[in-house]
């Protein structure tokens, strides 16, 4: 690799590092407000303001590295920040959009056991599991 190549693919402007230090300082007030909001010391409402903080911070900081390395993303430090913010934004997934699937509907078959709370058929008339007599059901459906 020539250092004409070298010099074209790093860049720096002055305060580059100082601005980089800040924006992860920032990034740092993100990942310990989301932790603290996480925890439940905090409403969960400001959770909202810590994500923003940890999402801009991080996204201002690999521009920077991007800006100064054009080949950042492809060396292990930007393939690195990539893989985090992918597992991040699955953790965002699963914890904030992912409802875990519908929950099992009742089954429209049976019910409860007033007695036991087994769950018995709907139209019993004996709960199989304490024996108890069970009244019928006022809404059951009706066979047609
Ligand atoms: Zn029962």
């Amino acid at each position: 690799m020539s250092d004409a190549g070298n010099e074209e693919e790093h860049r720096d402007f002055f305060g580059r590092s100082l601005l980089i230090n800040l924006l992860r300082a920032l990034h740092l007030v993100g990942v310990v407000g989301l932790g603290v909001a996480a925890l439940g010391v905090r409403p969960v409402s400001e959770m909202a303001v810590f994500a923003g903080i940890l999402a801009a911070s991080g996204v201002f900081i690999a521009a920077l590295d991007r800006w100064a390395n054009s080949a950042y993303f492809f060396q292990l430090n930007g393939l690195a920040v990539l893989l985090k913010v992918l597992l991040l934004a699955a953790v965002g997934y699963v914890l904030f959009v992912w409802d875990g699937g519908e929950p099992a509907a009742p089954d429209p078959d049976t019910r409860d056991c007033p007695d036991c709370k087994s769950e018995i058929w709907i139209d019993a008339r004996r709960c199989p599991y304490c024996t108890s007599v069970v009244p019928p059901l006022a809404d059951a459906p009706e066979e047609s």
